[in-house]
């Protein structure tokens, strides 16, 4: 039996995993901070995956169309021989490298390493660019700093009140809402969706709000919020005097934002947003209040602009950094947050360092033993870096580890439609994914619980998963894969294949960043110590809330940006006059590689459905469990009809976990936020008729 967490989402909830006789697993909750003894049913039934039917132990390559099998030695010189002759052709930059969020913080940081000194490619970004680049720019451009938490979840626990905006973790990650009881008693839980989703049903008997405005406004609703503190004197003047900037601008900004005007934009009656206003106001002179946000707020073209008037809503009320209270966005992807720190980001190094520095280039360049001018530049965020694909100039191959594009990008039939363009394309998994039935070249891969190595919880907390069970005979782990490689491509530098030698590694690269890990070990973390980074030093405790005293700015206070309405890059039209919003199912993650593997799961949820209000399903004469078309300017999918009173009339919801014809995202919008990349995947404007003819 070994002490582990789950392979999912960010809570990462710990488990124990007992091999099982004749194969696979078990797993079994662990009482810990973030999950008290609780798992959610995709963490109970995770140890299925390991098993799954049709688990990958052979390399694949294509011959004649077809994917066959062979092995190592061949499948990885077919690979080595294609980048050499590629990268001598048409330069380093032919190769483009896409990693996952999922990935441990050793693979995260040595396949950054590996695109930036073995194949000296800038052309590498990750899929968390799709999970938290828009939080991570407003938190650094608010604070100095984007920890997704910067406070342990348990601090929860004692807040009046809670405003959770876009988030619905009562189905993706239900034990958090056990940290959400103190202020749903306290009658302060306000949730913000255009969806009655279960997380906004718990405000219901007077245990709080749920606002639900029209979709792509959380900014004028944040906004409008935020007036409404300024003009009826409820701000923390002492705070703001001591340890914020930018006052007066943003007073200024909020002017023409009366609440009248939010209620003709959003939706949300002007009484609702005063008392919401009023209950956070209430609440941070009492027990405390926190302001969090999520992919439903983040995930827009505006998105980095959201999180700022979250942000500015949060400094007004004097939140953040106060013990008790605070401001965090809720991080998705098991390891989004480690990813993004150690290089998987097309414009970090390792520690959270911009690789545009010259002096955070020397550090790492000096610990991975190469000249700091050999390092390349930034590369291009995902979006940009997909579209460049077999573009004159661009990438004419790419390797892609823990990800499946091929359902989870924008647009998608237009972005995978460049992979087709590729010369290779090599995918790393366990499975056969809708991506990697695509390649080239399979690479069949340990997953989990089969490997050791350490993830970012959304807390900032590191996290120490050790191999539980033996992988099955003819996979690697990602780390000799990329070792081998290295060494068929002559780098200048070896790679170590040993997880606790990269995390030692990863510390020294780390040490003096912002996301500073140089006090971590393998060893630490299996004592069991609690801990947050920054850690600096082996005898360093780590820093559970960074923002106590100063904030990351070079002055040690938060700045205020004011910001301003946005509308969403789609305009509604007469042809498509409805929203679609997208989001998960409690028994689906993310793309659904794994868990649409897990019968007990996909018998729950099987395939796409769209929510839609019955005054909308009467108007297309539509009835429940019909099959329905929805259709914006990039694409159309199908799904089954779900008639519910708990979606506004002029919205509609698609869950975006599975592939073909129920692929939402062949509808959503790639256009992309201007400072964090993040596309707007959470609204596009839609047309719906019956699949079998208009309706
Ligand atoms: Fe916990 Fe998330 Fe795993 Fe569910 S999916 S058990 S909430 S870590």
């Amino acid at each position: 039996m070994t002490a582990t967490h789950c392979p999912y989402c960010s809570l990462q909830c710990a488990m124990d995993v007992t091999p099982a006789t004749g194969g696979g697993a078990t797993v079994t909750p662990l009482d810990f901070p973030t999950n008290r003894g609780r798992l959610c049913q995709k963490g109970w039934t995770s140890a299925e995956v390991l098993t799954a039917p049709d688990r990958l132990t052979t390399p694949l390559v294509r011959r004649d169309g077809e994917l066959v099998p062979t092995d190592w030695d061949t499948a990885l010189g077919l690979v080595a021989a294609t980048l050499r002759r590629l990268r001598a052709e048409h330069g380093p930059e032919a190769v483009a490298v896409f990693g996952g969020g999922g990935l441990t913080n050793e693979k995260a940081y040595q396949l950054g390493r590996f695109a930036r000194v073995a194949l000296a490619t800038p052309n590498i970004d990750y899929n968390g660019r799709f999970c938290m680049s828009s939080a991570a720019a407003g938190g650094r451009r608010a604070f100095g700093l984007d920890r997704g938490l910067p406070f342990p979840l348990t601090d929860l626990d004692g807040a009046d009140a809670i405003l959770l905006i876009g988030s619905n973790p009562a189905e993706t990650m239900p034990p958090f809402c056990t940290h959400l009881a103190g202020a749903q008693n306290a009658g302060g839980l306000v949730v913000v969706d255009p969806r009655r989703t279960p997380t906004a049903a718990m405000t219901s008997e007077g245990r709080g709000l749920h606002l639900a405005p029209l979709p792509g406004t959380d900014l004028v609703l944040l906004l409008g919020l935020t007036q409404i503190l300024w003009s009826e004197n409820l701000v923390d003047h002492d705070y703001l005097a001591a340890r914020v900037s930018g006052v007066n601008d943003l007073r200024a900004s909020l002017a023409a934002w009366w609440p009248e005007r939010v209620e003709r934009v959003t939706g949300v009656p002007v009484a609702t947003l005063r008392r919401a206003a009023r209950l956070l106001a209430d609440a941070s002179r009492g027990r405390g209040a926190y302001v969090l946000t999520g992919r439903g707020a983040e995930q827009h073209a505006h998105g980095t602009d959201t999180v700022t008037a979250a942000i500015n809503l949060a400094l007004s009320l004097g939140l953040p950094g106060r013990a008790g209270s605070g401001y965090g966005c809720l991080t998705g992807q098991g390891n989004g947050q480690g990813g993004r720190e150690h290089g998987l980001k097309a414009d970090q190094l390792p520690g959270y360092r911009s690789i545009t520095d010259p002096a955070a280039r020397a550090h790492v360049a000096g610990v991975w033993g190469v000249d700091p001018d050999d390092l390349p530049g930034p590369g291009k965020p995902a979006v940009a870096l997909f579209e460049s694909l077999g573009t004159p100039g661009g990438p004419r191959a790419m390797l892609i580890h823990g990800a499946n594009p091929v359902v989870s990008l924008p647009d998608v039939l237009r972005l995978t439609d460049r992979l087709r363009t590729l010369d290779l394309l090599v995918v790393s998994d366990f499975v056969l994914s809708e991506t990697a039935a695509m390649a080239d070249v399979v690479l069949p891969v340990t997953q989990w619980a089969e490997e050791t190595g350490t993830m970012t919880n959304l807390e900032g907390r590191l996290l120490l998963r050790d191999r539980a069970v033996t992988p099955p005979d003819g996979v690697r782990t990602e780390l000799e894969v990329w070792s081998e490689l290295a060494e068929r491509l002559g780098s200048p530098v070896s790679f170590s294949a040993d997880p606790s030698v990269v995390f030692g590694e990863l510390t020294r690269a780390s040490a003096g960043g912002v996301a500073d890990y140089a006090g971590f070990s393998h060893d630490r973390l299996r004592d069991g110590e609690a801990l947050y980074w920054p850690c600096p030093a082996p005898d360093d405790p780590g820093t559970p809330r960074p923002f106590l005293d100063r904030f990351t700015t070079p002055d040690g206070r938060a700045v205020l940006h004011p910001v301003d309405e946005t509308p969403p890059d789609d305009a509604l039209t007469p042809d498509m006059p409805i929203y679609l919003v997208t989001g998960r199912v409690l028994q689906h993650y993310q793309s659904g590689a794994q868990t649409r593997r897990v019968p007990a799961l996909n018998a729950v949820e099987p395939r796409a459905y769209v929510e839609l209000h019955p005054l909308l399903a009467r108007r297309l004469g539509v009835e429940e469990g019909e099959q329905v078309r929805i259709r914006s300017r990039r694409g159309a999918c199908e799904a089954a009809a779900r008639i519910t009173e708990g979606i506004r009339p002029d919205t509609v919801f698609m869950p975006f976990h599975y592939p073909d014809d129920g692929a939402v995202n062949r509808v959503t919008n790639a256009a992309t936020d201007p400072v964090s990349a993040m596309p707007e995947l959470k609204v596009a404007a839609v047309g719906i008729e019956r699949a079998g003819g208009a309706a």
